[in-house]
């Protein structure tokens, strides 16, 4: 595989080790730009107390999915083809979260080994789908771990929830939780509109960040990792490195768009990304980071008509809160072929990693499965967790978070949701036969 620019963090604790190789840049310094009184972490040390108020009921809902990044848009589309009525709420103007709004544009882990040592393509179902309707529009290239274009893959993944009937509602933050004991029963919303709330028979965590099991109290341990910010580069076909004086710079890596590439950023290591003070001024500082980067180029001989087409409308949160839930997966689960009987799919690899002190290269990764219960919270009814903050072990984070896995989680959670709601059951004592079967008309690979 060529990943130029994706960077993968070593030593992680436990010893698994994602290796990779990058051309991203390393922001160290915090520019005098910055003039915020309060400092990231700072405590908060005065309080006022918000005043009780009625709040409308905006909807009421079978299945009710916060936020619509690659696990979001599956969970909600998977679920109203299970028959159940399913609201979509996204902050943003976009489906596809960091994928698309992020410019972070691989969709790693399509493929991996099978017991057989053959190499086969493992994500399918509703990932497969939004991979081939953007091949289709010529908006895909690559066979394995295919890059595909950002504005491309909102209106895809748009037109594949406007088809299921899935309810969308952009422009909307979930706010806080509704919770009768240890069940959650809605979500309040707020956008223009002011504050409101959805009620909901199950509602699934999609946010990334893990907001709503943070909100309804559950368990959780927060991942500090490193944080970027992702850009794209126009005109690079028009790069001329004859020109006397030129100098390689790094410029990120193609796009299906002639001319223009996207450019990845490692970032500062060890970030809150549950932060806002810390998220505001990374933004900040690392878009003056790439101006500056890019003005350099921009007056190096060769460089004359690059220009900046974007720099990405969400920024790059790699890791932030991983989920306490039933199951926690592990990296020796990943790479022993582990099966579960509740599984909802399976992911592949696309980076090596340090097993048992080896490193395992990425032509002998196995692929691997990934049970319901690693998404079901430990101590919330009515809920599920999919997308980079499901549960398992910080050794596999390099797997976990990437897209192909979160579209998996996702797609499992929402056909797990509508079938608990059908069959009037918790997800806990769901038939598992009938999950399969439901999983396999949906075209998921189970293996
Ligand atoms: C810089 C960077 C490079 C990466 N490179 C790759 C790569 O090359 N290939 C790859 O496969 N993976 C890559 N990843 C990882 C991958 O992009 C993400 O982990 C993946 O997109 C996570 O999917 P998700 O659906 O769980 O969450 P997200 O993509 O984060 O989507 C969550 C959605 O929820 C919304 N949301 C959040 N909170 C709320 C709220 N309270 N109310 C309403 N909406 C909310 C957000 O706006 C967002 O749209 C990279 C990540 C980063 C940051």
């Amino acid at each position: 595989m060529k990943r130029r620019d994706f960077f993968t963090k070593a030593a992680l604790a436990g010893g698994a080790l994602a290796l990779g190789n990058s051309c991203g840049r390393k922001i160290e310094k915090t520019p005098d730009i910055l003039t915020s009184v309060q400092k990231p972490g700072e405590k908060v040390s005065k309080f006022i107390t918000e005043p009780a108020r009625s709040i409308p009921v905006f909807a009421e809902t079978d299945v009710l999915v916060i936020g619509g990044g690659p696990a979001g848009t599956a969970a909600a589309i998977a679920a109203s083809k299970t028959g159940a009525s399913v609201w979509l709420i996204e902050r943003y103007n976009h489906l596809g979260g960091l994928w698309t709004g992020g410019e972070v544009l691989p969709l790693l882990s399509t493929h991996a080994i099978d017991q057989n040592h053959n190499k086969k393509q493992v994500i399918y179902g509703l990932g497969d789908e939004m991979w081939q309707r953007l091949k289709t529009l010529g908006m895909s290239i690559d066979e394995v771990n295919p890059v595909i274009d950002p504005e491309a893959g909102k209106f895809v993944l748009e037109q594949m929830i406007i088809a299921s009937g899935v309810k969308l509602l952009y422009h909307t933050y979930a706010a806080n939780v509704i919770m009768d004991g240890n069940t959650i029963k809605g979500v309040f919303i707020e956008n223009k509109s002011g504050r409101s709330v959805i009620m909901a028979k199950m509602v699934i965590d999609c946010s990334g960040d893990g907001d709503i099991f943070h909100l309804a109290g559950e368990d959780y341990e927060n991942m500090k990792y490193h944080i970027g910010l992702v850009h794209r580069l126009g005109n690079v076909d028009k790069i001329n490195p004859n020109k006397p004086g030129f100098v390689k710079y790094p410029i990120g890596s193609k796009t299906p768009i002639t001319g223009v590439n996207w450019v990845n950023m490692h970032g500062k290591d060890d970030q809150d990304g549950t932060d806002a003070l810390n998220l505001s001024n990374l933004q900040v500082e690392y878009r003056q980071q790439i101006w500056k980067d890019y003005q350099k180029m921009k007056q190096t001989p060769g460089y004359e008509q690059l220009y900046i087409l974007d720099t990405a409308s969400q920024l790059g949160v790699r890791m932030s809160r991983i989920v306490d839930a039933d199951y926690k997966l592990t990296l020796e689960d990943t790479m022993t072929y582990k099966k579960f009987k509740d599984v909802i799919g399976i992911s592949g690899a696309w980076t090596p990693m340090l097993y048992k002190g080896k490193k395992v290269a990425v032509a002998d990764r196995p692929l691997w499965q990934i049970p319901l219960r690693s998404l079901v919270p430990k101590k919330t009814e009515g809920l599920l967790v999919a997308g980079r903050c499901f549960c398992f072990e910080k050794e596999l984070v390099e797997d976990t978070r990437i897209i192909g896995t979160c579209l998996i989680t996702g797609h499992g959670a929402g056909v797990a949701a509508g079938l608990a709601i059908k069959d009037r059951q918790s997800v806990r004592d769901l038939d598992l036969k009938k999950l399969e079967k439901e999983l396999l008309s949906q075209n998921v690979y189970l293996g």
